[in-house]
């Protein structure tokens, strides 16, 4: 069986933020644009196709890199409206905003939106059922882990095990971000703030140990992450969330890469979540 990698990104703004929210608003000096057409680039020097998780309300800050993206043959898929927690919403808002947003970015790109991760992996298995009634054909929003404190999980006991972080049932599928035993119970090495944080030699061998057993691999990051401008000032923070925020950006495209070379060199094959099972 042939080994399988999913490069994703998911497209939000530094104001998207948990932690940013509500103490920034929109402001043009602070644009990802530039950081997720390094990730684009990067993907495309490798020849990978990517999957793009975008926001309904990062479509008018991000269009023409969206285009330059789908050109490119990346995949669009849908990350929600704006960046609320599905758990802070109702199920009937949840369906609500999810159609309408699926609605908007399809007719905005002329795309055909297959895929959703909800905002802070905030899924359970009601909105789960409200993903696939609306015709979605895969969630990616299965992280479970103790840490990330607003994730949600999935039950995949009834689902067939394609691969260890890939599970189908009825034509749909769920891909798991991965996590390895560590010291301490689990680290996650699917990439977001972990990758940037973690530093990089414990994280490194953490990620030769779990390529050593795996068999599929999900990569995740957000643009703000990979960018080399600067992190504003912003009111109200503490150390460790000024710290959060600033640390480990610079390499963290370099570390991507060493990612992707391990994976060829372990014959992974890459694909967009979309192209999957297809
Ligand atoms: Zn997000």
């Amino acid at each position: 069986m042939n080994k399988i990698a999913f490069m994703t990104i998911d497209v939000e703004s530094l104001y998207d933020s948990e932690l940013l929210k509500d103490r920034m608003n929109y402001d043009p000096k602070y644009s990802y644009e530039c950081y997720l057409k390094d990730y684009i680039d990067l993907l495309d020097k490798y020849n990978i196709k990517g999957t793009l998780f975008l926001l309904e309300s990062s479509i008018k800050e991000s269009k023409d890199i969206i285009n330059y993206a789908i050109e490119h043959g990346h995949e669009i898929a849908l990350h929600g409206k704006n960046h609320t927690s599905p758990f802070e919403q109702s199920d009937e808002e949840f369906e609500k905003t999810i159609k309408e947003s699926k609605e908007k970015i399809e007719k905005e790109f002329n795309v055909e939106i297959k895929g959703y991760r909800a905002p802070c992996f905030g899924i359970d298995e009601n909105k789960l059922n409200i993903i696939k009634k609306l015709g979605f054909k895969y969630d990616s929003s299965n992280l479970d882990f103790h840490l990330a404190k607003k994730s949600g999980n999935v039950n995949l006991d009834t689902y067939n095990k394609d691969y260890m972080y890939v599970a189908s049932k009825d034509g749909f599928y769920e891909f798991s971000l991965a996590k390895v035993k560590a010291y301490s119970g689990h680290m996650p090495v699917s990439g977001g703030g972990y990758i940037r944080l973690v530093p990089w030699f414990v994280m490194k061998y953490y990620i030769k140990k779990y390529f050593k057993k795996a068999d599929s691999y999900i990569f995740y990051v957000h643009p703000f992450e990979i960018g080399k401008g600067k992190i504003p000032n912003i009111k109200g923070l503490n150390w460790k969330e000024r710290l959060y925020l600033r640390i480990g950006r610079k390499q963290y495209l370099r570390k991507i890469e060493y990612i992707i070379k391990l994976l060829k060199k372990k014959g992974f094959e890459f694909k967009a979540m979309g192209e999957y099972g297809n």
